[in-house]
């Protein structure tokens, strides 16, 4: 069998989670899912058995506790290979998962085939590489990039076994402390339907008024390039791509970024891009489904204009 660590959010899955199951469910072996703190319904997802640790420690992320019940839990059911989603927590509690148990780990992998050794491709350098590597170990621990393998449904009957893994003190050293809330005025970027975007074409700090005025009457999200995040005009928290958040909107309105592979390597999962720049010759407009050539300190507030009349 092969374990994979699912995490959640509102009561649901994470997409992430469900593509790493995918994932796992192509080696052709048994599925059993590892969920902490509460159960979610997996039923759809081809998992036999769904492992409940709940413990009153675990109400906030502590990734050394994580991967510490990860590992019993992969021993105890001798796993045979063991799965998290490439996110920034599953790829943290596989780094420690590795380090305890002296194994090798293969992260942001999107797609395999069974060995021995088993042959996994990753993506690498934010997605404009992709590597085939052979994984020679007793027991592959492997993330899954976000956003790169497709959801598969496959309805099962699911067994859900509730358990209290034992912590030590070391386990709980590193835990989430406190929440402070993002800028982005209480929507998620990671779950935002729709996010504007900008970057240095923006100008300042006080640029971004048109960006949070059109993002507040689409209900989105305000990102930014690291151009932005560096100059101080936002912070670190609001920056889109390969050394900040990935997001999956159905749409991203890019305005005044150029389209560096860094950034887009947080836009794998965008359905649509509209990008709105001065330079029609800009990297971006490979990969917009839409484009607007023009200054945006005009079209912006010419959107939101648009917008406001047609309410
Ligand atoms: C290791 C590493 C990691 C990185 N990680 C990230 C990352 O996570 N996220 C990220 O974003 N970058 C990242 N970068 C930086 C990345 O390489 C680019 O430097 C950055 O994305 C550029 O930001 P930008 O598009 O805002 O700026 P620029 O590349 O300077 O582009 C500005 C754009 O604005 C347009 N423009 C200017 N004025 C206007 C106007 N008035 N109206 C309309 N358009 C206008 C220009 O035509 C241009 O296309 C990383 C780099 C490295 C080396």
């Amino acid at each position: 069998m092969v374990l994979v660590l699912v995490e959640q959010s509102e009561g649901k899955a994470t997409d992430p989670s469900l593509q790493a199951l995918t994932l796992a469910r192509s080696l052709g072996k048994p599925v059993h899912a590892l969920l902490i703190g509460s159960g979610v319904d997996l039923g759809q997802h081809g998992v036999a058995v769904a492992h409940v640790a709940e413990h009153p420690a675990l109400g906030s992320f502590a990734p050394d506790a994580w991967a510490a019940i990860l590992g019993h839990l992969a021993d105890d059911l001798n796993a045979s290979a063991v799965f998290a989603a490439g996110t920034e927590r599953g790829n943290e509690v596989m780094a420690r998962l590795a380090a305890r148990a002296g194994l090798p780990l293969a992260a942001n992998c999107i797609a395999l085939s069974p060995g021995p050794p088993l042959t996994l491709t990753r993506l690498r350098w934010g997605g404009s590489l992709l590597e085939e590597a052979r994984l020679d170990s007793p027991r592959p621990l492997i993330t899954v990039a976000p956003y790169a393998v497709p959801i598969e449904p496959a309805p099962t009957e699911t067994n859900v076994e509730k358990f209290t893994p034992e912590l030590s003190e070391a386990d709980l050293l590193v835990r989430v402390a406190e929440h402070v809330g993002a800028s982005t005025g209480g929507i998620s970027l990671t779950e935002a339907k729709v996010v504007v975007s900008g970057g240095r074409g923006v100008g300042s700090k006080e640029g971004f008024a048109i960006i949070e005025e059109l993002a507040g009457l689409l209900n989105a999200a305000v990102g930014c390039s690291r151009a932005v995040t560096s100059a101080g005009w936002r912070p670190h928290t609001d920056q889109v791509g390969q050394t900040g958040t990935k997001v999956a909107p159905d749409v991203y309105i890019a305005c005044g970024i150029s389209g560096a592979t860094q950034h887009m390597a947080g836009l794998k999962g965008a359905k649509r891009i509209l990008a709105i720049n001065s330079d029609g010759e800009a990297p971006i407009m490979l990969s917009a489904d839409y484009a607007v050539i023009g200054d945006l300190k005009e079209i912006v507030p010419a959107i939101s204009a648009e917008i406001r009349k047609q309410r």
